[in-house]
């Protein structure tokens, strides 16, 4: 690596640098408790694979370019040179990380690796290291923002073919459109993943709220932070606070996309809409009595799988259990509780990867197989894409014999008028 790039990074490196990330890097006392709260670890048990192990790649640069005893003596201080061969360690730390934030919640100092980890990955966006397909993922959501035009009309009579399976799974009153688009002065936002399965279980369930609601153009999933890319994360969100304020929305709704939600929820910044999972929206219905369900139509044991980027991440935690109370008499929680929950080993950008990233996903996520197990039920329910897809991956690798589900969906098969 070449001086110039050096200092680029070190420049990048910097800027993540603010008082909490500082307290990360000079904190650890290396007392060994994350060990064995990460999936990867106690699925894998090789050192590398461990919480402080990843962080102390990130640790031992930052002492040696940043902290005076690393810069004058680099042996004493632990320090590491930047270097092609410690881009290749960031790479394996940050791309074996989920960013579940378990470790954290064991650490007695509540050291934040998925935070120290986001050095790694910036890093290797500045060196052009970072997976590839993530940045062009990242860069077509950001150019249908500034090119809305061009993707409209194509975009509009897509949704135009989705409206007869609203309407089968909820009757829409004549002179009502199953899916709203671009209506201004409606309450809420609500903001889908691309594909069918994210839109027609939630226009389904809006129009039975009788919800004023409008559908966004844009797709809620942001390649820019699984990347590790702030000013891509930045320019993904904008596109939907920025069309949630021209459409003076009271409520923007994040469907079920952990990422999503959390980046919404904490990077949005003060603004005159509120922030929602689609989780907490299903919950206030019900509890407004604006939907009804039929329990009698889940006849198997059901768990719930917590999206840790909406709960241990999120605080989206009873919502989710007190709608599976009225779908369902045997609901069976897993063990360890919603803050402790394994990840399900898919997140962190390691599902949008696919197959390159499916041997090791299975093999660092057996304990998830081993949780789910535990609980005799025969259906899996999440709320978020990228949890289903892993723990479906999951399923036929271990033989888990579930059926996995979105939580939306399981509202929509049992919406009664
Ligand atoms: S954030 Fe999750 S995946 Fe990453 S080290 Fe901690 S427990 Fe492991
Ligand atoms: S639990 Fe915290 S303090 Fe202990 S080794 Fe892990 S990161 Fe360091």
């Amino acid at each position: 690596m070449d001086q110039k790039t050096r200092d680029e990074l070190l420049k990048l490196f910097k800027s993540k640098l603010n008082e909490a990330m500082k307290f990360y890097l000079e904190t650890c006392s290396r007392c060994g408790v994350c060990t064995r709260a990460c999936h990867v670890h106690e699925s894998l048990p090789h050192v590398k694979y461990i919480a402080a192990y990843r962080a102390e790649i990130v640790r031992r640069i930052y002492k040696k370019y940043f902290k005076g005893q690393g810069k004058i003596w680099p042996s004493a201080g632990e320090a590491k040179e930047l270097t092609d061969m410690a881009l290749e360690e960031l790479y394996e730390a940050a791309y074996s990380c989920t960013g579940c934030r378990r470790c954290m919640v064991y650490c007695p100092f509540g050291i934040d690796t998925q935070m120290i980890m986001s050095i790694a990955k910036l890093l290797l966006v500045g060196a052009n290291q970072e997976p590839e397909i993530l940045t062009l993922l990242a860069d077509t959501s950001i150019e249908k923002g500034k090119s809305l035009e061009i993707f409209k009309e194509g975009f509009l009579a897509g949704i135009k073919n989705l409206e007869a399976e609203v309407i089968k799974k909820w009757k829409t009153e004549a002179g009502e459109t199953p899916i709203p688009m671009d209506v201004e002065g409606a309450d809420l936002l609500y903001v889908a993943l691309a594909g069918a399965h994210s839109i027609i279980p939630a226009a389904a369930i809006f129009n039975a709220a009788g919800e004023k609601w409008t559908l966004s153009f844009f797709e809620a999933v942001n390649f820019g932070a699984f990347v590790g890319d702030p000013t891509k994360t930045k320019l993904i969100m904008d596109r939907i606070v920025e069309e949630a304020n021209r459409l003076k929305v009271k409520e923007v709704c994040i469907c079920e996309c952990g990422t999503a939600f959390r980046v919404m929820k904490q990077l949005s910044g003060k603004q005159p809409f509120k922030v929602s999972s689609i989780t907490e929206v299903h919950a206030r219905y019900i509890r407004e009595g604006r939907i009804k369900l039929d329990k009698s139509r889940s006849r198997e044991p059901v768990t719930y799988h917590d999206p840790c980027q909406i709960a241990r991440n999120g605080g989206v935690i009873d919502e989710p259990r007190y709608i599976l109370r009225h779908l369902t008499d045997d609901f069976r929680d897993m063990s360890p509780d919603p803050k402790y929950n394994w990840c399900c080993g898919g997140g962190g950008g390691l599902v949008a990867l696919g197959e390159d990233t499916l041997d090791f996903r299975m093999k660092s996520s057996r304990v998830k197989a081993d949780q789910v197990k535990e609980t005799g039920a025969k259906i899996l329910v999440t709320a978020c894409e990228n949890c289903h897809t892993q723990l479906s991956n999951l399923n036929d690798h271990y033989e888990m014999g579930v059926e996995v589900r979105f939580l939306s969906s399981m509202i929509t098969d049992a919406l009664v008028k």
